[in-house]
């Protein structure tokens, strides 16, 4: 098949959370397995000022920029993505659009967007490039399924185009004053105006490309029966009710060519599951970077994330104070976000010197070392769509301590000690109880060696790779192409 991806993140060119490595992963796979995949993606400021255009070859443009008299931008195909079996990779340069970094604030976010789409589907027309799918990730890329259906049908090399959105994370829809449209020189895009509901006579592009794609997919199949509801829909659940025969939940996979303590480049010492003695350095590495105390068997208690409200911050900042006063542990925290959050973890790392550490940076290197020189590692999110980040701590031997909810529900099997099965601690309710309960269990299992290692384990056997997950996307396509995008999914 011919697929044609249009996203805002793409590792390691632009990553600000896990849409990046999914869309690099899933291409990487499709593309492998002999599939056509052109990946569309803007060329933000920053990845300018990294060079990353030194080698590329402007393919289309200059072209003017809708709604922008006088600027133009060129779309660049990457250096050495023509290899065989790799994705191409196309970057969208516009400077009076994308300068920065990966997300702008305020309307910003609605033009660069639109450019985008409108950027990508100019690529393919001109280059003669005929996808029979044109996938969509997230509401910044909605808009193209929009554009698809109106005047863009009309090119010959989209006659048998069928579109696809997945959603990895219904918090953001991309709503926006109508008067955005105009400003974008995309005035008739009306489909992109919510007719009703809540926000209705606003520009929500998420909720668009939900009524619009030919096929919908998020990225688990809890998280695809949960957006169906009130409480996890954003009030978007009426229409995903609606469509809910148009809708699969597809696991995210892993690219363990990325994610393997045992060859992976960015620890200081290496390990297995058959010699897990590196760990214990990569453990130590971290306390020296972290600044954090440790004696001999000291659990340590890890976590890497993106500083917002969905994380579950607010919990674990009031759930640790009292389980720290009365346990023996030691926290290390990496994450970037909201000033809130920052300074509530600044807070506790100050109240716990040498016991909790918080790095704010966003920093892959140091990811990797939380990951390998833990133990322990929370994601209490109120909602997780799938989550990567506990699917890599299992693999690095690191014990996930999550919230029963999307992915995490899917992914994280509560450990029975009796019998010696599952990968972790799992917890239902989004407060400091669940979260208490759920840490003091794993702690109480990490006192018990033999139960502890066979823990470990098993959470490191587990595979989340592409190979096991990628092939759903493959049918998903395939059903969708063969049947002129009428068949139901699901
Ligand atoms: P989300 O996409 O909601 O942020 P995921 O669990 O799907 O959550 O993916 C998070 C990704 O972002 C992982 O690859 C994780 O390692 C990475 N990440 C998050 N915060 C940081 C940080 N501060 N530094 C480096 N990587 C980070």
């Amino acid at each position: 098949m011919r697929i044609l991806t249009i996203c805002a993140e793409y590792a390691p060119l632009a990553k600000v959370g896990g849409l990046a490595d999914v869309t690099a992963g899933l291409s990487g796979w499709l593309a492998r397995r002999g599939h056509e995949v052109v990946v569309v993606m803007p060329c933000y400021g920053e990845m300018r000022e990294r060079g990353l255009l030194a080698d590329a070859h402007a393919v289309l443009g200059p072209r003017p920029i809708p709604g922008e008299p006088g600027a133009s931008y060129t779309v660049y195909r990457m250096a050495g993505s023509d290899r065989d079996g790799a994705p191409q990779v196309f970057l969208v340069d516009a400077p009076a659009r994308f300068a920065g970094g990966v997300y702008a604030t305020g309307d910003g976010e609605a033009l660069r967007f639109l450019l985008l789409s409108r950027a990508a589907l100019e690529l393919a027309a001109s280059a003669g490039f005929r996808p029979d799918i044109l996938h969509c990730h997230d509401w910044h890329a909605a808009a193209a399924a929009i554009m698809l259906k109106g005047a863009s049908r009309d090119e010959r090399v989209f006659r048998q185009t069928y579109t696809a959105l997945t959603i990895h994370n219904i918090g953001y829809q991309g709503v926006f004053d109508i008067d955005v449209l105009r400003r974008a020189g995309e005035a008739g895009l009306r489909e992109l105006v919510a007719e009703e509901g809540p926000g209705a006579g606003r520009v929500n592009f998420l909720r668009a490309g939900i009524l619009h794609a030919d096929v919908l997919s998020t990225v688990s199949p809890t998280h695809a029966r949960e957006i169906q509801t009130a409480q996890y829909g954003m009030g978007l659940d009426p229409l995903l009710r609606q469509r809910r025969h148009r809708l699969a939940g597809i696991l995210n996979g892993v690219d363990y060519a990325h994610w393997d303590p045992a060859t992976d480049p960015l620890l200081p010492a290496r390990y297995s599951v058959v010699d897990l003695a590196g760990k214990r350095d990569c453990r130590a590495a971290l306390a020296a970077e972290a600044g954090l105390r440790l004696e001999e068997g000291l659990p340590v208690v890890g976590m890497v994330t993106r500083l917002a409200q969905q994380k579950g911050i607010d919990i674990l900042v009031h759930a640790l104070p009292g389980l720290l006063a009365e346990r023996n542990f030691a926290c290390a925290f990496l994450g970037t976000g909201e000033p809130g959050y920052v300074s509530a973890l600044r807070g506790l790392a100050a109240r716990f010197p040498g016991r909790v550490a918080f790095i704010e940076a966003h920093d892959e290197r140091l990811a990797h070392l939380v990951y390998a020189g833990s133990d322990l590692f929370l994601v209490p999110s109120l909602y997780e769509p799938c989550g990567l980040t506990q699917m890599y701590a299992m693999r690095y031997g690191t014990v996930p301590v999550v919230r029963r909810t999307g992915g995490l529900a899917d992914t994280v099997r509560h450990f029975d000690p009796a019998s010696g099965s599952g990968t972790g601690s799992v917890f239902l309710d989004a407060d400091v109880g669940g979260l208490d309960w759920a840490l003091r269990t794993a702690l109480d299992w990490h006192a018990v060696p033999g139960q502890w290692t066979c823990l470990v384990a098993n959470g490191m056997r587990e595979d989340w790779s592409w190979e096991r997950q990628g092939p759903q996307y493959e049918q998903l396509f395939a059903r969708l192409a063969n049947g002129g995008g009428a068949s139901a999914i699901s």
